[in-house]
């Protein structure tokens, strides 16, 4: 039983999960000494990048080049003349190569085992579904989608194929990010009685749907905001009980008709402690995560960034002086070996759930001017780096 599983509930649902799928059966062959153990010699899994935007070709194919257990097999995109440029920039067979309209033959590929869904949030869970459909795993990008019955949604499709779901979120693999999981979550200061994030840039209008809600599903809350709301529940180890925000006075100006230019939130959790929060995208930001426990303090900034993180301690410690790596290369690689091993990853689609709850619940709360209650949210937690 994975130990990010908090609640009865959720415990009860994985295993229904994994009764109907095939993990049953794979769970107990995991004697097996390396992944690669599981693949033909030569062969990673393939994976097929869908929306070829900014993070596909500046992150994730480069990325996918220095990945042990999958490599880029496949593209999915509107334009004829990206498709051929990156056919020829990666070598990429031409039967691997698809368009919105061709994207369900990919069923009768081969080629591709993970479908990594990178499109504006709102086409996310058609995305997703349609990859469930042609029997493929799949990673959805943050936030998984802009609506709770997308997401929940997604995770049955996903489900009923008998495959996996993940969401990208590439700071659980990440080694400042798992050492304050690990610092926070085993009270290693004592007690966290107050965390501090902020993460947020400048919006210059280079992706327009970013301001459109119907494509966006909401601003820098869902954009950058998620990264501070990650970073206080994987510190604190706990889910809120209920949240209040409060928008940006930009907000209704400029690029922000349609969605927040920026929102202040503070969480609150069952032992009395407070996380509070801020995005924006009307202000740069370094990107900040701030846990005071009773015993001292320590910090990440910046603390979401693709590199350059760094971090502090009040024991002036070297506990947070780490490498940075190639997250979304560690992200990919740890998705292909539980693809390849049966088992659950430690980023699971009821994660990217949970965070979809919470993200309406600060809407809400924002809209209402009220406290809303996040009792319903899912209970879950990423405890890998726990100890
Ligand atoms: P982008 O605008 O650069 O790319 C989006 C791609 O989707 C483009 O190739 C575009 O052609 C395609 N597309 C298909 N249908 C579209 C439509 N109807 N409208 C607009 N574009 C359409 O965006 P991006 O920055 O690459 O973001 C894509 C996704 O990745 C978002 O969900 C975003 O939150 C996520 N993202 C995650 C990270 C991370 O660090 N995990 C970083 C950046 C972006």
């Amino acid at each position: 039983m994975p130990d990010f599983l908090t609640s009865e509930t959720s415990r009860r649902e994985f295993m229904r999960t994994f009764s109907l799928g095939a993990g049953a059966s794979l769970l107990g062959a995991s004697a097996l000494a390396s992944p690669l153990d599981w693949l033909a010699p030569g062969r990673k899994l393939g994976v097929a990048l869908v929306g070829l935007g900014k993070y596909s070709g500046g992150q994730l194919a480069p990325a996918l080049q220095q990945t042990k257990y999958c490599q880029l097999a496949g593209i999915v995109t509107g334009s004829p003349a990206k498709a051929a440029q990156w056919q020829k920039q990666y070598g990429l067979a031409a039967k691997n190569c698809y368009d919105y309209k061709t994207f369900d033959r990919i069923i009768d590929n081969p080629a591709i085992d993970i479908v990594y869904v990178v499109l504006p949030n709102a086409l996310h869970a058609e995305y997703v579904v349609r990859a469930a459909q042609a029997g493929k795993h799949v990673i959805c990008e943050k936030p998984m989608a802009t609506t709770v019955a997308d997401a929940q949604h997604m995770i049955a499709a996903v489900k009923k194929a008998g495959k996996q779901l993940s969401v990208g979120y590439r700071l659980h693999f990440e080694p400042h990010n798992q050492a304050v999981m690990r610092l926070g979550q085993s009270q290693a200061y004592g007690k966290i009685n107050h965390l501090a994030a902020d993460n947020g840039f400048k919006f210059g209008n280079d992706t327009p749907w970013r301001v459109d809600k119907k494509l966006s599903g909401g601003g820098p809350l869902m954009d950058m905001g998620i990264y501070c709301l990650q970073g206080c529940l994987y510190t604190k180890g706990q889910v809120p009980i209920s949240v209040t925000a409060k928008l940006s006075p930009e907000t209704g100006s400029g690029y922000f008709q349609e969605v927040e230019a920026g929102v202040d939130w503070q969480l609150r959790f069952a032992d009395g402690s407070v996380a509070d929060c801020r995005t924006s995208y009307a202000q740069n930001m370094q990107g900040r995560l701030r846990a005071e426990a009773t015993n001292g303090w320590f910090e990440l900034e910046p603390a979401y960034g693709y590199g350059g993180l760094a971090g502090k301690t009040s024991k002036n410690d070297n506990v947070l002086d780490l490498p940075n790596i190639n997250q979304q290369a560690a992200q990919m690689d740890a998705f292909a070996q539980c693809v390849l091993q049966n088992k659950p990853t430690s980023v699971p689609g009821e994660m990217g759930l949970r965070d979809v709850q919470l993200l309406t619940a600060i809407y809400r709360a924002a809209e209402t001017g009220q406290s809303v209650s996040t009792k319903d949210v899912v209970q879950l937690i990423d405890r890998t780096h726990a100890k």
